[in-house]
């Protein structure tokens, strides 16, 4: 950690004197652990430059928490001992507008003398988003958010008493059903309202597949600041379903059996500025950069599962005919295919990106996007190819015809995508060993936790976890 200079130090005690008299009391400085849980601590606003300055300190035992709070341990991570700073990027601290008197910083974690904690998962993206542009590559990045909201039951009520009673879905009605807009209109317009009082780019808002399901989509950017985003999103929608006597549910299943959470990365390319989906020479316009990017992507989705599937839940949610992208093909505006092609219309410069479907929001965003980043450069280093699209829903084809034309299965358990993650050399050398292998030691846990459970408890089990 380079440390602040007087002048910035003079910025963050204006910042922080702007922020007391904004009527805000404390910041929320907030970490992903690689069970996808934010974790948090908080510093009133008189400490707020002295942690930009110093940090705050926690153990690095949070690398190997898994979802439930137990904790495991790495090879080279577990124990109580050491301590670690965590730094507020405050260029990104932002007033929450369901949370009054709170702010929100995200951080980033360094070791005691200085040092990048080689864990630290946002460093991680940043250090693969300034590969990229290493290799004169712009690289853009934004999540969809899902959930599921239900009631929360009154005090005092049987329901209230019942762990297990059934859930209460505040509104009712068909999928992407008006009527869903209609009854829950005060709650998803003080979340439109939050997130763009926040800063963010509201893209679109719409009533989902499964009861109680909706989605929001925020614009993209940066992929450090697209991770951070997908956090804010979250938390936001979290604070104003519970200011509506409501409760958000981001797992991946929220009722085993139904259509699941999904937390689909979208991206784009260019180079100097120009669009590589955009290619007036190349079939759907991918020109070749592109191409051996989303290649290399692709041929990592397996290993990738681990980080953009983390739970044994997410496996239960990777259902064939889901819209959860369960194949390793692509395919253009094919909502089956893991990697869907978005051609977007000829005139929109923006228009053209792909979509990643199998991510779940169980996943680390910051490990998401800088594994993804980590794949596609690593396609585009050895020249990467893209198979034959693939158009239809592959899950209504027979095994044999799924053979017959290359389309393979990604992973059905945890215990696949973590042995995919442990053999993968790419993901292995950009991430670290330290990163690695601690997010490895926490899949095995996990997997190990909710083994010969079955889907309904698991579903139960880890429903508010997220
Ligand atoms: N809910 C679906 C999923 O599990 C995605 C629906 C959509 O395409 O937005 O990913
Ligand atoms: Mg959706």
């Amino acid at each position: 950690m380079e440390s602040r200079s007087a002048q910035q130090s003079a910025q963050d005690r204006q910042l922080a004197a702007r922020l007391d008299a904004e009527g805000v009391r404390n910041t929320a400085l907030t970490w992903v652990d690689n069970a996808g849980i934010t974790r948090v601590k908080a510093v009133p606003a008189h400490r707020l430059e002295q942690a930009a300055r110093r940090g705050v300190g926690m153990s690095p035992v949070f690398d190997v928490f898994t979802s439930d709070d137990a904790i495991t341990e790495s090879p080279h991570i577990g124990g109580p001992d050491g301590d670690l700073r965590l730094f507020p990027d405050l260029d990104r601290v932002t007033p929450l507008a369901a949370q009054p008197g709170w702010a929100w910083a995200p951080a980033d974690r360094y070791d005691q003398l200085g040092a990048p904690h080689p864990a630290c998962q946002r460093q991680f993206a940043r250090r693969m988003t300034e590969r990229a542009a290493e290799h004169g590559l712009g690289v853009r990045m934004g999540f969809e958010t899902e959930w599921v909201v239900t009631r929360v039951p009154e005090p005092g009520t049987p329901a209230a008493a019942d762990p297990d009673a059934p859930l209460d879905f505040p509104c009712a009605g068909p999928a992407y059903g008006m009527t869903r807009v209609v009854e829950l209109s005060d709650y998803l317009r003080d979340i439109t309202e939050a997130l763009t009082v926040q800063g963010l780019d509201v893209l679109q808002l719409h009533p989902e597949y499964a009861a109680g399901q909706f989605e929001v989509s925020t614009a993209a950017g940066d992929p450090v600041r697209a991770a951070d985003d997908v956090v804010l999103v979250r938390e936001t929608v979290r604070a104003v379903s519970a200011r509506h006597g409501l409760r958000a549910s981001f797992a991946p299943t929220v009722v085993a059996g139904l259509v699941g959470n999904g937390c689909h990365l979208h991206l784009s390319l260019d180079r100097d500025g120009r669009s590589l989906h955009r290619d007036p020479a190349a079939a759907h316009g991918l020109a070749p950069e592109a191409t051996a990017f989303l290649g290399g992507v692709l041929e990592a989705l397996p290993a990738l599962l681990a980080l953009g599937c983390p739970s044994p839940a997410s496996y239960l949610r990777l259902q064939p005919s889901h819209w959860a992208g369960v194949f390793q093909c692509w395919g253009v505006e094919n909502r089956e295919a893991a990697l869907r092609l978005i051609t977007g219309a000829p005139d929109d410069p923006d228009g053209g990106h792909a979509e990643l479907k199998p991510f779940d929001a169980a996943a680390n965003p910051y490990l998401v996007v800088g594994a993804v980043l980590a794949a596609g450069l690593h396609g585009l280093a050895f020249g990467s190819v893209l198979p034959e699209p693939v158009s239809g829903d592959p899950g209504v084809l027979g095994v044999r015809e799924r053979g017959r034309r290359g389309i393979v299965r990604l992973p059905t358990t945890l215990t696949d995508s973590a042995d995919r993650l442990e053999k993968s050399a790419p993901l292995r050398e950009a991430m670290g060993e330290v990163l690695h292998g601690a997010v490895l030691a926490v899949r095995r846990a996990e997997a190990a936790r909710f083994a010969g459970e079955g889907d309904e408890e698991i579903a139960a089990e880890t429903r508010w976890r997220w």
